[in-house]
């Protein structure tokens, strides 16, 4: 065990120390930081209905009806009405036979991996997958090899070299680069190769395609065997929780062998409920994805004339990159400053030199917001 102090006190130096904002109101564009309003470029709400009255309004009626807590686990006496129909209107949403709510995203990646990975299959990764996917591998008992960023190529050759059976596991719309992976090709390496393939859209789901069906719906495709595919409610649903979704044995596998379904409280119903509500508003309201594009287009279209870097990303992640932690700190101040909120995103959460603001949009930010933003990063940019 390393002494604690001594530990902190290196992470400070390196300019790698975590500190958490206390937040005042709401989640939204602005928020109450320290006394201050603050514009925020940062969170995951990316349509804006994380405060969305009818959102607000299907959780407390939710919490009249079903009470504040599901009091157990789903297998016990936890799953209710509201969780039962959720799932159906979410299999439903994403065309595949059924889906299974989870508590977060997270635990449904833990528990995917845990039920379905035995100690003699493979898994096979994205280096730059999501922790929580790296976090499920590592729980099983299968051998972990990591392939480099989005390359087919040399998975394919991985994939030739075993006899073994399991799993490859992929961000679909990857969490701080806001690339997309090559679902179609990876696809056709799972069937070819029999193993599943584990899709994490937690940021496409509700954001790309035209009815807001995610990655796959982006791209043409729909998610069915081999593919199983997990999203979360918490970001563009501004909810909370995860869902698994694929074929019916899928499903009932997960009930009865996942052990972050079946050894934890239940989501509360009405959260539940609140879901049911988010999820109306994503499939009939598509004009907040077309914004979207629309103020992703204005912010790359400034920031390519103002020479910052950007990532290749399409989504409403628009990573601005320093390379080193204590220059993306330093234009974290400087937006703060201005009374923006983009806090830096540093090594272990990105490789090593990348360190970076992470810039994310909202379907409510107006387009003063974003020249704002970009007036002050032009500030930043030469500190
Ligand atoms: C946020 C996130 C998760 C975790 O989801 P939670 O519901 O917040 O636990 C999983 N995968 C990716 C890619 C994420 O960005």
């Amino acid at each position: 065990m390393k002494i604690l102090e001594q530990e902190l006190a290196r992470r400070r130096a390196q300019h790698l120390y975590r500190e958490r904002l206390v937040l005042d109101s709401a989640p939204g564009v602005e928020v109450r930081v320290d006394g201050e309003t603050l514009l925020s470029f940062c969170s995951n709400d990316y349509l804006g209905l994380a405060n969305h009255p009818d959102v607000v309004a299907a959780f407390r009626a939710g919490a009249e009806r079903y009470g504040v807590g599901a009091g157990a686990s789903h297998l016990v006496s936890g799953h209710s009405r509201a969780h039962h129909v959720l799932e159906e209107e979410l299999a439903d949403f994403v065309g595949a036979e059924r889906a299974l709510l989870f508590s977060t995203g997270y635990m449904a990646n833990l528990g995917v991996a845990s039920a379905l990975m035995e100690r003699h299959d493979v898994i096979f990764e994205d280096r730059l997958n999501h922790a929580s996917l790296i976090d499920a591998a590592r729980l099983t008992r299968a051998k972990v090899s990591r392939y480099p960023h989005a390359d087919t190529a040399r998975l394919a050759e991985m994939l030739a070299c075993t006899q073994k059976l399991g799993m490859i596991m992929t961000d679909a719309v990857f969490s701080m680069d806001g690339d997309m992976a090559p679902l179609a090709e990876l696809v056709c390496l799972a069937s070819k190769h029999g193993m599943r393939l584990l899709a994490d859209d937690a940021h496409g789901i509700g954001v790309l395609g035209k009815n807001g069906r995610g990655s796959f719906e982006h791209l043409g495709m729909t998610p069915a065997p081999p593919t199983i595919l997990m999203a979360t409610l918490g970001k563009a649903f501004g909810v909370f929780g995860a869902f698994v979704a694929g074929e019916a044995a899928l499903i009932e596998t997960l009930i009865q062998r996942a052990r972050t379904y079946i050894y934890t409280t239940a989501l509360p119903p009405a959260v539940a409920e609140a879901t049911r509500a988010s999820l109306r508003i994503v499939r009939a309201e598509s004009w907040r994805r077309e914004r979207l594009r629309a103020l992703v287009a204005r912010f790359r279209a400034g920031a390519e004339k103002l020479g910052l870097v950007l990532m290749d990303s399409a989504t409403p992640i628009q990573p601005v990159i320093f390379g080193a932690s204590e220059k993306a700190l330093e234009a974290s101040r400087r937006l703060r400053e201005h009374g923006i909120l983009v806090p830096a995103i540093r090594p272990p959460t990105v490789p090593e030199g990348s360190a970076r603001l992470r810039v994310t949009f909202s379907a409510v930010h107006q387009e003063a917001q974003v020249d704002r933003l970009l007036e002050a990063l032009a500030t930043a940019k030469t500190a």
